[in-house]
């Protein structure tokens, strides 16, 4: 595909990127999306369109507020630039396709709702279930379901419920086991929207890699003697990892055997 698809894929991501920041910012905290206009934190300054340009106006500004030189969290470059390579990513895996659309979709969700759980261990149903929803709609384009459009459909329906109930399941008999949650409802949710959007084997796949993320990442913690103070396990940015690249590689099961 030609260097100027790749090119406005960066810059693209960007733009989302810097969207995402405000999403993940305000979603939680139950402010709208389109009103009012950014500010600093600190001195209330509306920021400038010169100021707003992603990555770039970080440098430019040396991570510091124009007016009062406040620093600006990193999380806002970081988020802007991961954003913009995810996006070039899925578009130089997937190609340009209606399903690619669905995946940036997808991606983007995933970005903003790894954020809030990370920060505030909180799954937002407008994302778990959103999700779960997108998927329901879109399965007529989704590669992973096979044959007529009844069957296609029942086997998305299918795989979200088998998700649902069989993890649901699980943390109820975990919690009667060790007498503590073992699963927030939010992931359970989540886990539905995996199901209808990379199907069973997606499902399993995904539980498999995010169980070895989360583990790898809490070995690491555990290794640099940085303990999470608080008990609660964030598992929706590991189950966001398995569903990313459930969705960019479907039916990787075997390979990952
Ligand atoms: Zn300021």
């Amino acid at each position: 595909m030609d260097l100027f698809v790749y090119i406005f894929s960066l810059i693209f991501g960007a733009i989302v990127g810097s969207f995402l920041n405000v999403c993940i910012y305000r979603i939680p905290a139950n402010i709208s999306l389109w009103w009012p206009p950014s500010t600093c934190p600190k001195c209330k300054t509306k920021i400038k369109f010169y100021d707003n340009i992603p990555v770039l106006s970080y440098l430019i500004l040396r991570g510091k507020c124009r007016n009062c030189k406040t620093k600006i969290s990193l999380q806002y470059p970081v988020i802007e630039a991961l954003t913009s390579i995810l996006t070039l990513f899925v578009v130089y895996i997937m190609g340009l396709t209606y399903w690619t659309a669905v995946a940036l979709l997808v991606t983007y969700c995933l970005i903003i709702l790894s954020v809030i759980d990370f920060k505030l261990y909180i799954i937002p149903d407008r994302f778990s279930i959103g999700l779960t929803v997108l998927g329901l709609i879109v399965f007529f384009i989704n590669p992973v379901f096979q044959g007529n459009l009844t069957i296609r459909f029942i086997q998305c329906f299918a795989s979200g419920a088998v998700a649902f109930f069989g993890l649901w399941g699980m943390a109820v008999l975990c919690s009667f086991i060790f007498k503590k949650e073992a699963m927030g409802g939010g992931d359970i949710k989540l886990i539905a929207a995996v199901g209808v959007l990379t199907g069973f084997s997606g499902v399993i796949s995904t539980l498999i890699i995010s169980s070895f993320s989360a583990l790898v990442y809490y070995a690491v913690l555990f290794i640099l003697k940085k303990n999470p103070q608080n008990k609660t396990i964030p598992f929706g940015p590991f189950i966001s990892i398995g569903l990313f690249i459930n969705i960019l590689f479907p039916n990787n099961l075997l390979l990952l055997y």
